[in-house]
């Protein structure tokens, strides 16, 4: 009989620590149970065809600069059209203050940098648990390839690239306009802060404890079993203990891999099998294109000795469907001026995505 013995994590109040951001979330599983009266999304339309003569990112096309897309039949990486940061602009003094007050409160930063376009597939309408597996396999040499390139770019000619953040913002409801599978590829000068705050925990973790924040957690989760959703030779999946999205996962490699520019073939493939089955759990969920944003964390580009021994290759999951295809979480009141919320517990969550088929997408059913 312990002191928690009465404690009841599937009813009681309590908060969480996210030991990767140093901060906490709110979790009231009590409120799972309440009904629903909120807002319905409208049901995403099922199908969409294999070519889009309007879509700006199919073979062929004209895109909004007026270059075509070559008539790709794998990957495609392109310049963005609207960059959120440019290769060239005027240089910004950031020391040119002389007032400093100025300097407390208006600290500036110049960042310069480029950003990419990936194109999954030709077809408009496989996303990546639709994709076969070789396909998948594809999009992870992708992300590998701009990797390495953009480090040899920043490294022999001088490129303001420091940090790579591959990602992709997927469906409506995460404001992704274009349903043609694809995704994005911020390369900055800096490291953005999400990263720098995640680097900062993992140095002060080995400091005080020796060994990787992240080995240790998942060595944990393999023994509690409780969060875990999926693992293969190299990688295993988890819902957070601190997770703030409702499916939220972390997938995380089982071996010390900086970046993915360490992945062997076996690895590359091993990361494509695991998030095409994660993402397939994903659309079985609630039987629709599940939305997300998700993205992978690592060293940055020529990572020094010691950025390469604390960082530690992941990806984050965060979608923000909550109860079914309509009903979604926003972070909106006590969650943006207290903490992040969650009603449905991690385990919970976790239990849903483990019961799921991870094999057979639901389309292929129908
Ligand atoms: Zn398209
Ligand atoms: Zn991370």
């Amino acid at each position: 009989m312990t002191r928690n013995s009465h404690f009841d994590f599937t009813d009681n109040s309590h908060r969480r620590y996210n030991p990767l951001t140093d901060s906490w979330v709110l979790v009231s599983p009590h409120r799972a149970k309440r009904p629903w009266l909120g807002q319905q999304e409208a049901i995403a339309k099922p199908t969409e065809p294999e070519f889009d003569s309007k879509c700006y990112l199919c073979p062929g096309n004209a895109r909004a600069s007026g270059e075509v897309n070559p008539k790709y039949t794998s990957t495609l990486i392109f310049s963005n059209d609207f960059p959120a940061v440019k290769l060239e602009q005027p240089r910004l003094y950031e020391d040119d203050y002389h007032n400093s007050l100025k300097r407390r409160f208006m600290k500036t930063q110049s960042v310069e940098g480029n950003c990419f376009v990936l194109c999954f597939s030709p077809k408009h309408n496989l996303t990546l648990p639709l994709l076969p597996l070789d396909d998948v396999v594809n999009v992870v040499e992708a992300w590998k390839k701009l990797y390495v390139d953009l480090g040899k770019e920043a490294k022999q000619n001088g490129k303001p690239y420091k940090y790579i953040q591959i990602f992709e913002n997927k469906g409506s409801a995460m404001g992704c306009s274009n349903p043609h599978p694809h995704g994005q590829a911020w390369c900055c000068s800096t490291v953005p802060s999400e990263v720098e705050k995640e680097f900062k925990s993992f140095a002060k973790y080995t400091s005080e404890h020796s060994g990787n924040l992240l080995a240790d957690y998942v060595a944990l989760e393999r023994k509690e079993r409780e969060r875990i959703v999926l693992e293969n030779d190299s990688f295993v999946v988890v819902v957070p203990y601190w997770a703030v999205w409702p499916f939220e996962t972390l997938v995380v490699s089982k071996a010390h891999l900086s970046s993915i520019a360490e992945f062997n073939d076996k690895q590359q493939r091993d990361l494509a099998s695991i998030v095409k089955k994660l993402t397939t759990k994903y659309d079985n969920l609630f039987e629709t294109s599940f939305p997300y944003s998700m993205g992978l964390h690592q060293a940055p580009l020529n990572a020094t000795q010691e950025e390469k021994n604390t960082a530690w290759f992941h990806m984050h999951f965060y979608p923000p469907l909550l109860r079914s295809a309509t009903v979604r979480k926003f972070l909106v009141g006590f969650e943006l001026l207290g903490e992040p919320q969650r009603d449905l517990t991690a385990e919970q969550a976790a239990k849903r995505l483990v019961d799921l088929d991870g094999d057979v997408h639901y389309a292929e059913k129908l």
